[in-house]
């Protein structure tokens, strides 16, 4: 790991050496989370140099995020989990665009990841990193998917977990959680209680504790979908886009891609930062409070989070410091929207895009209309919806949103009867 520096506290800005029993500032506790910090010249090396207009990785649709393993703060030999994680396609949507209002729209669909949901780019970090400290146990709190992330990737290896969940995740998530062989602890209480639980639970018994933010090493999972972008709109002849919208619960997946974007700013294919665009629940917007009122984020107090988008349910964003920061440093923006607008843009993105998302990853559409009304992005941007889950994670959530399908007995006659007016 020589291309690792050290972990930089993001509030005393102390640097650590990396250790697995040091995940947050040793004077900072929770708040203090670690960023890792790397020597740009070794990761060039690695990549055996860079040069502008030149792929990053060309081997990226076979090897997902692990095709850009010179980024990622693991030993060269530490194995990488057998699913193909990352690699997710990423959609020009000129309807969408034409909607919004903006000059161009494409989808990065990851919810096409192996346990439909961005946090496997996370998670198969943790794999890595927990075999690096020779763990028997992963353990981790959890909205659903980074809990379903990790006990599917650890399902590929054979690693144990235990998982937190607040009990009412929705089912699909949970399923694939017994079905992937987690233990599973269903929390009587929040996210931010089963939080606190599994943490006092990995220090009590000596676990691996994957739990977002506080875990250095899940942004840097995250950030890989940065390089995937580059990658796939250097093809296009678009790299860079002006704006790149990103749902928010903890802000993990944010300062994620912020740091992709300060790595590709590091060793020069990034001369101007897209503006990070972070879209709130209205039920769950600590952020967009204090980014609207210019809180500071150590003293703002927890709110009582409740929103239809469980993935962005979050009453305390547990990376709050580097997520604010991500939006400040990039001159974008925080914007919240509505859970009517949530449940709407579920239809709305499937149909013109063809890409279904849950809740959570549909709000980036409703975010998107949302600043283009308010005037945070103009007509000739060129903007990326970061889609972080399947819609089939919630199908309760998707119905909801939609008119009820035609029931006709098996007549064909009742068939003309039912659509006449409507497509005969
Ligand atoms: C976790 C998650 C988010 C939000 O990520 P944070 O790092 O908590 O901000 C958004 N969408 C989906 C589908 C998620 O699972
Ligand atoms: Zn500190």
């Amino acid at each position: 790991m020589e291309h690792v520096t050290g972990l930089r506290c993001v509030i005393c800005h102390s640097v650590y050496t990396p250790d697995p029993a040091l995940y947050v500032c040793p004077h900072h506790g929770q708040e203090g989370i670690l960023d890792v910090e790397y020597d740009y010249d070794r990761i060039q090396h690695k990549l055996g140099g860079v040069a502008a207009k030149r792929p990053l990785s060309t081997h990226w649709q076979e090897k997902g995020m692990f095709a850009y393993r010179p980024f990622l703060p693991v030993a060269h030999n530490t194995p990488s989990p057998p699913l193909l994680v990352g690699a997710t396609p990423l959609y020009p949507a000129p309807r969408l665009a034409k909607q919004a209002n903006v000059a161009h729209v494409w989808v990065k669909d990851d919810g096409r990841n192996p346990t439909a949901s961005f946090k496997d780019r996370a998670s198969a970090l943790a794999l890595m990193k927990a075999r690096e400290a020779h763990a028997d146990i992963i353990t981790t709190a959890s909205t659903g998917n980074a809990a379903a992330a990790l006990a599917g990737l650890a399902a590929s290896t054979g690693q144990k977990t235990v998982i937190f969940v607040p009990a009412t995740a929705p089912a699909a998530k949970i399923a694939q959680l017994l079905v992937y062989g987690a233990t599973v602890l269903l929390v009587e209480g929040t996210y931010d209680d089963a939080f606190d639980l599994c943490l006092a639970a990995s220090e009590s018994f000596g676990w691996y504790c994957r739990n977002t933010a506080y875990n250095p090493y899940m942004a840097e999972g995250k950030k890989t979908v940065i390089y995937e972008l580059y990658d796939q709109l250097l093809a296009q002849n678009a790299w860079p886009p002006t704006h790149i919208v990103v749902s928010v619960g903890d802000g993990c997946i944010i300062s994620g891609v912020h740091k992709g974007l300060r790595d590709l700013k590091a060793i020069g294919l990034l001369s101007e930062m897209p503006r990070l665009i972070g879209v709130q629940a209205a039920g769950s917007a600590y952020l967009y409070e204090a980014w609207q009122r210019n809180e500071d984020v150590l003293t703002k107090p927890p709110i009582a989070a409740s929103t239809v988008a469980d993935s962005i349910s979050a009453g305390l964003p547990r990376d709050r410091v580097k997520a604010i920061t991500a939006v400040r440093q990039t001159n974008g923006a925080f914007v919240r929207v509505s859970d009517e607008e949530i449940l709407a843009a579920i239809p709305t993105l499937a149909q013109g895009s063809g890409v279904f998302a849950e809740p959570a990853a549909a709000a980036t559409w409703a975010g998107l209309q949302r600043a283009v009304a308010d005037g945070l992005i103009q007509p000739d941007a060129r903007v990326v919806l970061l889609v972080t889950g399947n819609g089939l994670k919630d199908v309760k959530a998707a119905m909801s949103a939609v008119g009820k399908a035609i029931s006709v007995p098996a007549d064909l006659t009742a068939v003309h009867n039912a659509l006449a007016g409507l497509l005969l």
